[in-house]
């Protein structure tokens, strides 16, 4: 039987700096047809500054059945933030997508999967914030990002929100996030079919994409907060995305992230204690 995989957008604008054109509306746009033609309903994460400059391709996203999620208010990786800035600014833009779309916000993306040991001080106020759920963990060892230790399938962080880590699948020995991103527009089929089928039935698997990876008009910039490889890599295979996406989301058919979480049986997740270096189980 084929596996359901969730469909996720992250909607977010990587500009250095506003001298480079804004080209995230034109491209979430076209990816918002994108899912209208194939009927695809999906968890959309939009960053908070974005949204306030854009709200019309908010609303459309919400009205054409789409779950809105926020992914963060300006993009910056947790560890860069101080907890109190981060919790005004999450409050801030939680009321203000809802407001927008009439939409209650449950989900939480972290920017770049920040969300790690070190940057553990944020689940209470994800929690405090209203939020139900978050998607913000790799659940492996990783240079960049990643906590390692934590379960690859659903848990509740202690006395907190629901976590649904990044599907990973072990590749030579790397556990990488297979579903989305560079892995998605780079790696072969193959790899994804491979990771699919080895998942266990615990898992939630979701895809991750970015308007900005389906657009290969847009010229080169380095990111920020990463680095130079990293950034050339965001401009790599942008020409094949959509081919790929529609080949992809053919096969796919799932709930949203928040209609999953909403459906599910709390007591029945396991809960995992942020305090605990290596993310122990709470038995
Ligand atoms: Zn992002």
């Amino acid at each position: 039987m084929l596996k359901k995989i969730t469909v996720t957008l992250d909607v977010e604008d990587l500009r250095p700096s506003r001298a480079y054109e804004d080209r995230s509306k034109m491209m979430t746009e076209r990816v918002l047809d994108i899912f209208l033609e194939m009927g695809i309903r999906a968890t959309i994460f939009v960053v908070g500054d974005l949204a306030r400059r854009h709200p019309e391709m908010i609303i459309r996203a919400s009205q054409e059945g789409h779950e809105i999620g926020l992914h963060s208010h300006k993009h910056i990786p947790l560890q860069l933030l101080a907890p109190q800035d981060f919790e005004k600014e999450l409050k801030e833009a939680k009321r203000f997508l809802e407001e927008t779309t009439g939409q209650k916000i449950n989900g939480f993306r972290a920017p770049t999967m920040s969300l790690t040991y070190k940057t553990r001080w944020a689940i209470p106020i994800l929690q405090e914030a209203g939020f139900t759920y978050s998607s913000s963990v790799l659940p492996a060892k990783n240079p960049l990002y990643g906590w390692d230790g934590t379960p690859t399938y659903p848990f509740r962080w202690l006395n907190s929100v629901i976590e649904f880590p990044c599907p990973i699948t072990n590749l030579f020995g790397f556990n990488i996030p297979y579903l989305g991103g560079a892995y998605f527009r780079l790696f072969p089929s193959l790899i994804r079919k491979m990771g699919i089928r080895r998942a266990s039935t615990k898992e939630v698997l979701w895809t991750y994409c970015h308007p900005w990876e389906f657009d290969k008009d847009e010229k080169y910039y380095q990111l920020d907060h990463v680095g130079r490889l990293t950034s050339r890599i965001a401009w790599i295979g942008r020409s094949g995305m959509e081919n790929k996406m529609r080949n992809f989301l053919r096969d796919t058919s799932a709930a949203s992230l928040g209609d999953i979480a909403e459906s599910m049986d709390l007591s029945s997740l396991e809960v995992v204690n942020p305090e605990s270096p290596v993310a122990g189980i709470e038995k």
